[in-house]
């Protein structure tokens, strides 16, 4: 018999989990259908084997920000307790060039309010000229004035030349934190995102600067207190469950409902979550009339890839710090020709979560890495490694993580769909519908809630 309030998420990634989590504590019932084996979509963890040695991997090298508080009160509230799950660090960005040598830092002054941390930190910033630490600064104070807001949304590095930023600040500041943020090239990417992210990273709490870099593995932190919670709570997970179609159902009364087909079974259910990636969607959305709007603007989506280079080293090497980014430019104060270099961000997972020796080397959107092998690509990013830590010698063995479809380009004037749907009781969640946010976790986390939110209000 068909439950009044039965809902089914399909996609238990960030959003369909947070969608779960809200749902059942306002007393819906809920099932979660899976397509994989393991819940937590992109953000999970992936086991690897080398030599018939097992080695527990993160699908890609994620990082939150103290700003992240939905994903943060998520995490509390399914029990998992911050200090073991993540290592809190004041925003800190130190690039090291190609020769060995840092080529710019900046530290957030941590005894100081926001936003004077970063305001200070950005005056004794390293690396950069004074003209360009004040053209960096007068951009930050007028962001402030402006409450972070621009009339109408622009390419990024467009608003940056017009904001007086040269382009070894450019090089230096804005494009690494676009890419890490966006994960899009900063030639495309949208004005308006990036200074949400900035909004939300530089005022308020100063914690909310704060890199959080995960401990455990990311299966550890997310998918599996979720599940547990989501279980106690009387939720149905269901893995290897892929949905392959849902029906509109009319009762004679002119009540609709779903039946959703997996391979081999058909469910029924008054309300329906489509909680899959934005790559994966129009697959859905092509078969229900009411989306064919939604439908057509998902056409103009397009992705980008990130790369995750694990490269093992001995066990007692170490890097400086726990987190780097690289640069081929070896003379910040000098600017000369960027040497191209593939390398972005390295972690040292000793460090990070005692994988001692593994550095995990991420690479970010589109690029010529992506016309080398896997083998090639590691050989080079171990290269670049080695110029610039000059005891990370040869690597024991590596491992490339491509994720082709990491994130959707988030460009200028992208048009978002929302939870809301033409089609009563069928709502989407998913990183792509939180409109404010590049594809993040909280982004994720967040379009669950409110998508509970809107079922629970309807
Ligand atoms: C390599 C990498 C690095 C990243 N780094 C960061 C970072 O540092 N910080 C950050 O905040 N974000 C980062 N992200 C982005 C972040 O992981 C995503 O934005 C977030 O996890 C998206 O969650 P989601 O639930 O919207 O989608 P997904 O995680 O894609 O979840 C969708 C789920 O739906 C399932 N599914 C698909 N089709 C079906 C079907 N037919 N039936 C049933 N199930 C189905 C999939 O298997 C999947 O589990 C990164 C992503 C990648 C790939």
């Amino acid at each position: 018999m068909l439950d009044n309030n039965h809902v089914a998420i399909i996609g238990g990634g960030c959003a369909g989990l947070s969608t779960a989590v809200a749902l059942l504590d306002r007393g819906y019932a809920v099932t979660i259908f899976e397509a994989s084996s393991q819940l937590g979509g992109r953000a999970r963890s992936v086991v690897v084997e080398n030599n018939n040695l097992m080695h527990q991997l993160d699908n890609g090298q994620h990082i939150l920000l103290g700003a992240y508080r939905e994903t943060l009160a998520l995490l509390h509230k399914v029990g998992v307790d911050e200090k073991k799950a993540f290592l809190r660090v004041p925003l800190q960005i130190s690039m090291q060039a190609g020769n060995g040598k840092s080529a710019f830092s900046l530290k957030s002054v941590n005894i100081l309010p926001a936003p004077l941390n970063m305001l200070f930190g950005l005056l004794g910033c390293k690396g950069l000229s004074f003209t360009e630490r004040l053209a960096a600064i007068k951009l930050m104070v007028y962001l402030k004035r402006i409450n972070y807001q621009i009339a109408t949304d622009t390419k990024l590095e467009q608003f940056l030349i017009d904001q007086q930023q040269s382009v070894k600040l450019i090089a230096m500041l804005w494009e690494p934190l676009c890419l890490a943020a966006l994960n899009t090239p900063i030639k495309n990417a949208s004005t308006q995102i990036f200074l949400n992210i900035l909004r939300d990273t530089f005022t308020g709490e100063k914690s909310n600067s704060d890199f959080l870099l995960p401990k455990l593995d990311l299966s550890q932190i997310i998918s599996q207190p979720l599940s547990r919670y989501i279980q106690e709570k009387g939720g149905v997970i269901k893995l290897n469950k892929r949905v392959r179609s849902i029906k509109v159902i009319t009762d004679t009364l002119g009540k609709e409902s779903f039946e959703l087909s997996t391979n081999k079974e058909s469910h029924y259910f008054s309300h329906v979550v489509l909680a899959v990636s934005p790559a994966r969607v129009d697959l859905f959305l092509a078969t229900l009339p009411k989306l064919q709007r939604v439908y057509d603007q998902m056409q103009s989506y397009t992705y980008q890839p990130i790369y995750t280079i694990y490269l093992q080293y001995a066990a007692e090497t170490k890097l400086p710090d726990v987190m780097t980014g690289m640069t081929g430019v070896a003379d910040m104060t000098k600017m000369p020709e960027q040497e191209n270099i593939i390398s972005q961000w390295v972690f040292d997972r000793g460090q990070l979560c005692g994988q001692k020796g593994l550095m995990a080397v991420i690479v970010s959107a589109v690029g010529k890495h992506q016309h080398l092998t896997h083998d090639a690509l590691a050989l080079q990013v171990a290269r670049e490694l080695h110029h610039a830590f000059p005891a990370l010698t040869k690597p024991l063995w590596h491992k490339v993580i491509a994720e082709k479809r990491a994130t959707f380009s988030c460009v200028s004037n992208l048009t978002r769909p929302s939870n809301k749907t033409s089609q009563a009781q069928l709502y989407l969640a998913g990183d792509y519908t939180y409109a404010d946010y590049p594809a993040t976790i909280e982004g994720a986390v967040r379009s669950g809630i409110a998508c509970a939110g809107l079922i629970v209000n309807s």
